[in-house]
């Protein structure tokens, strides 16, 4: 049995909580407001195990970013192996290592495009999506991707695609000089030439990726700053609308295409951010602000650190 608290020590317990509950809640609203980064504060409850940030849960830091309600929160806890109940001064030494790279990889570096990947369910309006974002955002590159299947009518070679042979597909093979190819469909093969994307980003300049779901995972592989974005359709019957509505594949083709679509909505909890297609331009501003490049953690350092 423990003895009973002394009243005063019990008054200054309870001050103490509360003091602590306020400075938790506090760094919170400094993440949501954007005037801190949530690596910052991970990075500081490491360092000070006493800290106010120490004692933050971890779904409660990560639930302070945008585009992480709920739902998405419990998928990161489960991708990085952390309990819900964690506190981030709790977390063990690989753990930590797993939150930092993931708080890395979605705040990007400072002054370096930044790369994300569109991918979804054949049909669910990446192709349009991508589209508007050429239109309306010049300064995004919108990357074209070489592939061995035929142009369809009004595709434009070096445009739409490279369209090339399977000798000159195996020859970017060879070379090095795809970031990730993939046969879809199990029909003709797809890849996005490397140096293009390599160069914007070097630059400053944003990427898109309008790839499919294997390409997709290549990416996170290959470039784990990447931000993976998979656009869902509003409901199934609608993809299905759209799959069958668009007329251009056989019948066998379709089918085949309705199959990589179910196991591939099987796949989204592997990705970053859910974008809903609902409304194209809507839809693509969710997809350009991901593409903003960071200024750089708290935004008045975060200019000052940026290019000079
Ligand atoms: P479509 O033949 O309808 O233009 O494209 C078929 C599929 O190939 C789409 O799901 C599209 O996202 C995917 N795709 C297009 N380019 C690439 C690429 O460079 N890499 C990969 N992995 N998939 C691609």
């Amino acid at each position: 049995m423990m003895a009973a608290m002394p009243e005063v020590d019990r008054v200054a317990a309870s001050r103490a909580a509360v003091a602590a509950r306020r400075a938790r809640a506090a760094i919170k609203a400094a993440v949501v407001a954007g005037d801190r980064s949530a690596l910052d504060v991970a990075e500081t409850a490491w360092r000070e195990p006493e800290s106010a940030e120490a004692g933050i849960r971890v779904p409660e830091l990560l639930g302070s970013l945008r585009g992480m309600g709920p739902a998405r929160v419990g998928e990161v806890l489960d991708r990085l192996g952390i309990s819900a109940v964690k506190r981030v001064g709790g977390l063990g030494r690989h753990q930590r290592t797993r939150l930092r790279d993931w708080l890395r990889a979605r705040e990007g570096v400072p002054g370096r495009g930044r790369l994300v990947v569109l991918a979804g369910p054949t049909a669910v309006g990446k192709g349009t999506v991508a589209g508007y974002i050429r239109q309306h955002h010049p300064d995004v590159l919108l990357s074209v991707s070489a592939t061995t299947r035929s142009p369809r009518p009004g595709e434009v070679d070096g445009v739409h695609y490279y369209f090339v042979d399977d000798a000159g597909f195996d020859g970017l093979i060879e070379r090095g000089e795809l970031l990730e190819w993939a046969q879809v469909h199990s029909a003709a093969r797809y890849g996005t030439p490397r140096p293009p994307v390599e160069a914007a980003l070097a630059s400053g300049r944003s990427v898109l990726l309008e790839i499919d779901l294997q390409g997709a995972r290549q990416v996170r592989a290959a470039m784990p700053d990447a931000v993976l974005v998979f656009l869902l359709p509003p409901s199934w019957e609608e993809l299905v609308r759209r799959l069958i509505g668009r007329g251009t594949e056989s019948p066998e083709e379709q089918a085949r295409r309705l199959e990589t679509a179910r196991i591939e909505l099987a796949a989204q909890d592997e990705f970053d951010e859910l974008v809903v297609n609902d409304d194209v331009p809507r839809a693509a501003q969710e997809v350009v602000d991901l593409l903003a490049v960071p200024s750089g953690g708290a935004r008045p350092a975060g200019r000052a650190g940026s290019a000079r």
